[in-house]
């Protein structure tokens, strides 16, 4: 196969999900799968009558100030909601974790002040 045959060569089906899964795993805040149902401008098409095409999966998301998205194709929705949907699971325990974390920090912090506060009354007797 030459170079030109092999960079025209479409996506399989493999990649085009490990593409999407990626980005579902990877981007930096978890993303929203949203779906949409467009119109295509042609004015004779069904859809310039409402009956609109899709529906259309989206990876949508963040990054700074841009808003980013990504097509998610049908077959590949499953997979997608599985893994946002571990992502937020995992999310909500880490945030579960540090709040157990203050709360620890604060007991630790009143159990020292009380032990000091004592410790000053004690110096200070006659
Ligand atoms: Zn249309």
């Amino acid at each position: 196969m030459t170079a030109a045959a092999v960079t025209k060569r479409s996506l399989t089906e493999d990649d085009a999900t490990r593409i999407v899964t990626e980005v579902a795993k990877t981007c930096p805040k978890i993303p929203a799968l949203i779906t949409q149902h467009t119109r295509c401008g042609k004015p004779q098409c069904r859809c310039a009558a409402g009956h609109l095409h899709g529906p259309y999966h989206y990876l949508r998301w963040r990054e700074g100030r841009f808003h980013r998205r990504r097509y998610v194709r049908l077959l590949d929705v499953p997979v997608v909601q599985a893994i946002l949907e571990q992502r937020r699971t995992d999310r909500d325990e880490a945030r579960q974790d540090e709040q157990r974390a203050l709360q620890t920090w604060r007991q630790l912090t009143r159990i020292a002040q009380d032990a000091e506060a004592r410790i000053r009354h004690h110096q200070e007797e006659p």
